[in-house]
C-alpha cells in the first residue's frame, strides 16, 4: 500500500525528550502508518551532492552542542535497509553515491524517537544537496515518489523558517516576517503552486530572513516532488515559535488525514 510523504518541522533537538504538542503528532503518525522502511532527508546531512547510506546498523550521530546530557544519552539503534539503498540508487541514477561516513542524525532521530519509538522500521538517509538548482531537488523527489508504492515512507525533516540568529526562546510565536513567509508557503502548497516554493526568493525580505541558509528549507522540495495529485494534504503543527522558527508540517497521503 502506498505510504505517505511527510515534511516535518523538527525545531529544537529538545523535542526528542519532551512530550509536547509537536511530539504528540509525530507519535500519532507512527500509529497511523506501518511502512517497510523510511527514507529520511534530514537538514543536518547537507552536502555538495546526493549521498545515501548502506550501513547495516547506522550509527546515531549526536550532531548538536550545548544541550543537557539526557539528550545525548537517548538511544536510537535502528537498522539500515540494503534493498532501499539499491532502490534509491536505481531511481536516482548516477548522481547519487554511497557515503557511510554519516549515520542517523538528530534531524532524523529526534522525530523518529517519538514516531517509531522501538526503532523497528529501518532507516536510510539521503543528503540535502546544496550544489544543484532547487528545481532539481523537486525533480529528484518526483523520482523518489515511486518508492512510496513499495512501502517506503519518505520524510523530509527541516523547518520552513529557520533563523537561529533570531531565535528567542521567550517568544511563543514568530516575528511578523516569519509568520508571513510560513503562511505564504502554506498557501502555495495548498494551491499546488509548487513553483513558488522552489522559487521562494520571490517572497523577498521575508524569505531572506526565514531562509538565511537553505539546509532546513530544502527537504521540503524533495517532499513536494514526491507528493501526488491524488494525495490528501494534512497541515499540522502549524505556525512559528521562538521568533525565528516555524514548526509547520505537511503530510501527503492517498487516504488518511491527521
Ligand atoms: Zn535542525
Amino acid at each position: 500500500m502506498r505510504q505517505p510523504v511527510v515534511f516535518i518541522g523538527h525545531g529544537s533537538p529538545m523535542n526528542a525528550i519532551e512530550e509536547n504538542k509537536y511530539s504528540y503528532l509525530w507519535a500519532k503518525i507512527g500509529r497511523m502508518f506501518k511502512p517497510k522502511s523510511i527514507l529520511m532527508i534530514s537538514a543536518h546531512w547537507y552536502k555538495d551532492g546526493f549521498r545515501t547510506q548502506s550501513a547495516i546498523s547506522p550509527e546515531k550521530i549526536n550532531d548538536m552542542y550545548g544541550f543537557p546530557e539526557a539528550l545525548y544519552e537517548t538511544e536510537y539503534a535502528v537498522k539500515g535497509d540494503s534493498k532501499l539503498t539499491e532502490r534509491v540508487q536505481a531511481v536516482l541514477g548516477d548522481e547519487v553515491t554511497i557515503d557511510d561516513s554519516w549515520g542517523i542524525d538528530h534531524g532524523a532521530w529526534s522525530v523518529l524517537i517519538h514516531m517509531f519509538s522501538k526503532a523497528e522500521i529501518p532507516v536510510v538517509q539521503l543528503s540535502v544537496n546544496n550544489n544543484v538548482e532547487h528545481g532539481h531537488l523537486f525533480e529528484m523527489g518526483m523520482k523518489l515518489s515511486a518508492l512510496r508504492d513499495e512501502g517506503v515512507m519518505i520524510i523530509g525533516s527541516g523547518n520552513i523558517v529557520h533563523n537561529l540568529s533570531m531565535v528567542n526562546p521567550r517568544m511563543e510565536k514568530g516575528y511578523e516576517w516569519a509568520e508571513r513567509f510560513d503562511k505564504d508557503i502554506m498557501k502555495a502548497i495548498k494551491q499546488h503552486r509548487y513553483f513558488d516554493c522552489i522559487n521562494y526568493s520571490k517572497f523577498r525580505m521575508a524569505a531572506e530572513m526565514s531562509v538565511p541558509s537553505t539546509d532546513h528549507y530544502l527537504p521540503l522540495l524533495y517532499v513536494l516532488g514526491a507528493a501526488r495529485k491524488d494525495d490528501k494534504l494534512s497541515v499540522f503543527n502549524e505556525g512559528c515559535t521562538m521568533g525565528g522558527m516555524s514548526m509547520t508540517s505537511y503530510l501527503f497521503d492517498k487516504k488518511l488525514t491527521l
